[in-house]
């Protein structure tokens, strides 16, 4: 581990509580989060009926200021960049060329798109709902006095490009916390939690592209996994929908029930069942395991070749790809997609370094550095939804047994980003009273971003609101749906 890896920030109130006010403290948090659908299904005693309130830190837990607002800023241009990105047939084809040859699932995907291209398509504009994710970075130059308050920077992790979640769950933990604030009376420090219109802007997005389609009698279709576990996330957007505009119905099915039912009519519209479907919005369909069969596939090219807006298109779905990213940290790449050297160079800013497994002396370099530093990295393959990456000596260990496969190039190495640590409770369903200690945890933002284009133009094109998650520093991965992580929002310092 880095030497620095103890960086720590601090919030500026009190978590020592006497054990009576914190366990009516924990009991009314719980309370607020199960009353106010900040749940999911559980995973291990399934029953569909029963929602359980999702893992939260009981306190916000802080973030740079400065930082936070950074993060929000460059939110468009990143928008632009993979917008632009998506509609670069000839950069696409050359970044993942290598990669389809030996990654089935990236191929599958590729097909669609190169069929789409080759028939030409029936619906032009695509919907992003983008986020883009990112840790504070302790190893940062610490060159900026402003900065030096925190002695760290930002880096992005990743930028997803389908199924980007936790438009309920982020603005639900910024108002969980603002309820705990108060009831502690700490009313002066409500503003340090930064507004979260997550969920209004990226259903913004869906309502947009819907008036964008011109059919009043058309739905929106959810892409659902067979069962949703993060069932509120989307229903809550599903409510909004229907706040913004009280005439959008919201249809759910699976990839499966898809290809069962799914047509187009005599003008390229996707019809599922006697609908109309001016909108796709995936909340599946990212990973492998959820396209069951052939048909599943079949659906989803269906789907592409329809006249409904997708989001994601299949091009913005490649785009958001681990191969994308490194591409994109290559010398010069930003600057292809964005001519304003400012602009390119403050986008180069947030990346990591990351290397390229290719067959050759560059891919060579890498893997021996994977090898002989592993916990200076993170070995990932081309899949998204968490769990899939590689941690310290799980990285060496794989290195070594694929040094001379061609398999390697399905994956990428990417400098691991070591946050600053700070404190706080974590309160999880099943653990009662338990555990009700702080724990010393790590954070990661999230920053959501929505862009409506063609290939010429860009309709719409907005920073959509934040999510924060948050687990131990000894965990490598967090992801709330899997149970590491933890809801949390930023208390600006
Ligand atoms: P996925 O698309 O599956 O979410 P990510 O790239 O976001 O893949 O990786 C999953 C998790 O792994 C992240 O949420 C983060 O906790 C951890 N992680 C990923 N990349 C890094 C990195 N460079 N440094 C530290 N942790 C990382
Ligand atoms: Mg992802
Ligand atoms: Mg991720």
């Amino acid at each position: 581990m880095k030497e620095d890896t103890q960086a720590t920030m601090k919030l500026p109130i009190s978590l020592d509580l006497p054990k009576e006010e914190l366990e009516e403290l924990v009991d009314k948090a719980k309370d607020w989060a199960l009353m106010n659908g900040m749940c999911l299904r559980s995973k291990k005693n399934f029953d569909r009926d029963v929602l359980q309130f999702a893992p939260f830190t009981l306190f916000p837990s802080p973030f740079p200021r400065e930082e936070f607002h950074n993060a929000c800023n460059i939110q468009i241009i990143l928008n632009v960049l993979i917008h632009r990105v998506a509609h670069d047939y000839d950069f696409l084809k050359d970044t993942l060329q290598e990669t389809v040859k030996v990654d089935d699932f990236t191929k599958n995907l590729f097909n669609i798109y190169e069929i789409i291209r080759k028939e030409g398509t029936a619906q032009k504009i695509s919907l992003g709902m983008l986020r883009s994710d990112l840790m504070l970075d302790t190893s940062c130059p610490k060159k900026d006095t402003k900065r030096l308050k925190s002695h760290c920077c930002w880096k992005q992790v990743e930028i997803n490009t389908i199924a980007s979640g936790f438009g309920w769950l982020g603005p639900a933990s910024t108002q969980l916390h603002k309820f705990v604030l108060q009831e502690l009376g700490y009313t002066a420090e409500l503003k340090n939690l930064p507004e979260n219109n997550a969920l209004q802007a990226l259903c913004s997005g869906l309502t947009e592209a819907w008036n964008l389609y011109g059919d009043s009698q058309a739905v929106i279709l959810f892409v659902i996994e067979d069962i949703t576990y993060n069932i509120c996330d989307q229903r809550f957007h599903e409510y909004e929908i229907r706040k913004q505009n009280p005439n959008i119905k919201v249809i759910r099915r699976n990839l499966t029930q898809l290809a069962a039912t799914a047509r187009l009519g005599s003008n390229m519209e996707l019809m599922v069942n006697n609908y109309v479907v001016a909108v796709v919005y995936y909340r599946c369909g990212y990973e492998p395991g959820q396209y069951h069969t052939q048909k599943e596939w079949d659906a989803r090219l269906l789907i592409e070749r329809s006249l409904a807006i997708k989001c994601p298109s299949i091009q913005y779905h490649l785009a958001g790809t681990k191969k994308v990213q490194q591409t994109l940290a290559k010398p010069g790449m930003v600057a292809r997609f964005l001519k304003d050297e400012k602009t390119a160079a403050k986008v180069k800013e947030v990346f990591t370094g990351l290397y390229p497994l290719d067959f050759d002396k560059y891919g060579d370099a890498a893997v021996e550095m994977g090898i002989s530093n592993p916990q200076r990295f993170v070995l990932k393959p081309q899949r998204e939804g968490g769990c899939n990456n590689l941690y310290g000596t799980d990285i060496k260990d794989f290195l070594e047994s694929v040094k001379s496969k061609e398999t390697r190039v399905a994956w990428i190495l990417m400098d691991r980003i070591y946050p600053p640590v700070h404190r706080n409770y974590v309160v999880k369903y099943g653990n009662g009273y338990m555990n009700l200690e702080t724990k010393e945890l790590v954070s990661e933002l999230g920053i959501f971003g929505v862009i409506i284009g063609d290939d010429k133009n860009i309709i719409l094109n907005k920073q959509a609101g934040h999510m924060l998650r948050t687990k131990l520093s000894t965990d490598n991965e967090g992801g709330v749906a899997s149970g590491l992580g933890a809801c949390d929002s930023p208390f600006l310092i």
